[in-house]
């Protein structure tokens, strides 16, 4: 019999976190329960292809309802709460009418629903530790806080004592979310914890962001499904380490004796360009870069084709700074150690999509 019967309540489940962290807990022996919002229920894609989605409790959840999550908590009566929920810029509007003619508005991370997110992002955490005090000061919170906090900082690499200069409503409503988890913990006494997390990716990764939309694109051109992949900004750099190693990086916070914030990241950055060329060359292309600016295109040396071209659609208007973590506290407290290089990140991404779209099975 596995030592630990725990419960576990994990918000944002059918997501990238959300997937990994519960076939993490399911390994440990945890009873599992998801948290979903009710158009979620059909989204278990990410679930289905761990294996799981069996395997793990669904309950209808709403980051905006303070009853609806008390009565959850009450009901579940869980030892450890991950919340992993949050409305991003990319992350597809819940309200299908604006689905089709907002589609492209997100990409440029013009947030188009900024008090939606303050309310889910933001005041979503409040209301699940308001009911943590209310049911059992002693469930363990984890909040998924993000390194987009850190913004506009011009120092480098952040760690948990950097200042924090957010830019835009999703950063914003993680940085409340960030304070009351410390407030709770120091007014209450509540094992609350903030995981402040650089980006992290996966084959479970979503479509709108940069990395999963190139293995995805370039796994489509090579088996003839896709002409051209069109790409934004190819300098743009990112601190991008394995989404399976960070969420264990979450459940070793939940078993510290208290609660704390940790910075999890790999102190490396890559570049989109670096990102292009390697993910391109694991598929047997051999891609040049030509030109400047907006007329800068990727070509495959051996037929001359034009692969990569730039649509400044996809620019952003407000790039953060450099943003590379250090998570020297979270390795030396904690443990914790990044085992997925840069290089194994990408082949796994890439081998994903490349079975995914030569079986016909690319279904997120
Ligand atoms: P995903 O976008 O893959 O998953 C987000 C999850 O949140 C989905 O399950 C989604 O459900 C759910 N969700 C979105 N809006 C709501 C809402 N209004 N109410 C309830 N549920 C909602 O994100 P990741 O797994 O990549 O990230 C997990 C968490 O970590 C997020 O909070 C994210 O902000 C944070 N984070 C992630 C980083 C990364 O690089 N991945 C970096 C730093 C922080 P549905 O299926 O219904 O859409
Ligand atoms: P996030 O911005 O860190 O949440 O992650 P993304 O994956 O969306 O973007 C990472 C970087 O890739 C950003 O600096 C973008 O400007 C850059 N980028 C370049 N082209 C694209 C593109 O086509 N789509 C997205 N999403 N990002 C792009």
């Amino acid at each position: 019999m596995i030592a630990s019967s725990k419960r576990a309540l994990v918000t944002g489940i059918t997501g990238q976190d959300g997937s990994y962290l519960a076939q993490l807990l399911l390994g440990k022996g945890y009873r599992v329960f998801g948290a979903v919002r009710r158009t979620s229920r059909s989204n278990l894609a990410r679930l289905e292809e761990l294996g799981i989605a069996r395997d793990v409790e669904l309950i209808e959840f709403d980051l905006l309802e303070f009853s609806n999550i008390l009565r959850l908590v009450e009901q579940i009566l869980p030892d450890e709460i991950y919340n992993l929920a949050a409305q991003q810029p990319q992350s597809p509007s819940p309200w299908p009418f604006r689905a089709s003619n907002r589609r492209d508005l997100p990409l440029l991370r013009d947030d188009p629903e900024p008090l939606h997110t303050g309310n889910c992002d933001g005041l979503g955490v409040a209301r699940l530790l308001e009911a943590i005090r209310t049911v059992n000061p002693k469930i363990r919170f984890y909040q998924a806080s993000s390194s987009e906090m850190f913004g506009k900082t011009s120092q480098a690499p952040q760690s948990e004592v950097t200042p924090f200069e957010p830019r835009g409503a999703y950063a914003v409503a993680k940085l409340y979310g960030h304070w009351m988890t410390v407030s709770y913990r120091e007014s209450y006494g509540i094992h609350a914890t903030s995981g402040i997390l650089f980006n992290h990716e996966s084959p479970l990764r979503g479509q709108e962001f940069v990395t999963r939309k190139i293995t995805a694109s370039l796994a489509k051109i090579k088996h003839g499904e896709l002409e051209i992949l069109s790409l934004g900004n190819l300098d743009a750099q990112r601190d991008w380490g394995f989404a399976g190693d960070y969420v264990e990086g979450m459940w070793l916070m939940l078993q510290q004796s208290a609660g704390d914030d940790y910075v999890l990241a790999t102190g490396e950055t890559h570049t989109v360009r670096d990102f292009v060329s390697t993910s391109a060359t694991m598929l047997g292309f051999d891609i040049v870069f030509e030109g400047a600016g907006s007329n800068e295109r990727g070509i495959d040396r051996r037929t001359g084709r034009t692969l990569i071209r730039i649509n400044p659609k996809f620019y952003r208007p407000a790039n953060l700074n450099q943003l590379y973590g250090n998570p020297l506290k979270a390795e030396q407290a904690m443990g914790w150690t990044r085992r997925t290089t840069f290089l194994q990140l990408v082949a796994l991404m890439v081998e994903a999509d490349d079975r995914r779209v030569s079986n016909k099975r690319l279904t997120f």
